[in-house]
């Protein structure tokens, strides 16, 4: 009983910073700093991060954390940029495994006038199961789900009817960090009560982020992929760019197959095409 209302407490607080990212969504997609630092009309500078890091393993999968799995992602996708399209500039938000706060990596965004901000992540499945405990009774206890696969690339925004299961496993990052209510505005995640503002939430980027985040799953489809979709979820990591930005997820490190896919070169190499495919794409169709 207590553990199910810790639990329960738990799951209500990571829903509150959920609509506190909102409100973040909201409040900066409105801020006349918001400025665009391009017109949109070319891609020189990409931001690459590699989720997680340090003491933020991400995901775990069988043999591997999702921190890693990203770093080696982001790091062969941003060489193939700088080697293959000509006046590319990518900077990386980590090139090691150390822990960097949510709300840094966008602002490396920022203050580097990036043209596109693009977070690499690692998906997980949970579900639930009913077992019996050592008392002889019925518990409900969290396991991983081996059986969901496939890729998803989300934009920030709202969503009503989706899950929120990304949502609160990506921005429970936030609770990793010793400042967590100065750096995000000194919010009360206690006041849910501007949820119905939401609907009116505006981001100025979001035409173009879609368009990208689309792109990534067309390539990822190419490459016989399961496709989960594209869908806009409120993300802290996403929330304060001030450029098109999105969070791909590049496959299911819950799922054994997935997993061996995403260590093995050759996975690697195929997802790393797609994803420069995929933005090289969306540079030449906004530079037309
Ligand atoms: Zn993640």
């Amino acid at each position: 009983m207590t553990r199910n209302l810790t639990v329960n407490l738990t799951v209500k607080k990571l829903s509150l910073f959920v609509i506190t990212i909102f409100t973040l969504c909201l409040t900066l997609s409105l801020s006349p700093k918001q400025e665009p630092h391009s017109s949109i009309q070319r891609v020189r500078t990409i931001v690459l991060d590699a989720g997680h890091g340090g003491h933020d393993y991400g995901a775990r999968g069988r043999q591997s954390n999702e921190k890693d799995v990203a770093l080696s992602v982001a790091l062969k996708l941003g060489k193939k940029l700088e080697d293959e399209i000509p006046g590319v500039r990518v900077i990386f938000t980590r090139k090691t495994d150390v822990f960097i706060p949510l709300y840094e990596r966008p602002a490396v965004a920022n203050n580097n006038k990036a043209d596109l901000f693009i977070s690499i992540h690692c998906n997980s499945a949970d579900s639930d199961r009913r077992v019996k405990n050592k008392k002889g009774r019925y518990v409900t206890t969290t396991v991983k789900n081996p059986s969901v696969r496939g890729t998803e690339t989300f934009v920030c925004g709202f969503n009503r009817l989706g899950s929120q299961d990304v949502a609160i496993r990506e921005n429970a990052s936030i609770l990793l960090e010793e400042n967590y209510k100065e750096n995000y505005g000194g919010f009360d995640p206690k006041d849910p009560s501007s949820m119905i503002v939401f609907q009116l939430m505006k981001n100025q980027y979001r035409r173009e982020s879609i368009k990208l985040a689309s792109n990534m799953q067309d390539e990822y489809v190419k490459s016989s992929r399961g496709n989960r979709g594209v869908q806009e979820l409120s993300l802290a990591v996403l929330a304060t760019a001030g450029m098109p930005s999105v969070l791909t997820e590049i496959g299911f490190i819950s799922s054994p197959d997935e997993e061996d896919y995403m260590l093995s070169s050759n996975g690697q190499n195929e997802i790393v095409t797609n994803l420069f495919n995929a933005i090289k794409s969306y540079k030449t169709a906004v530079e037309r």
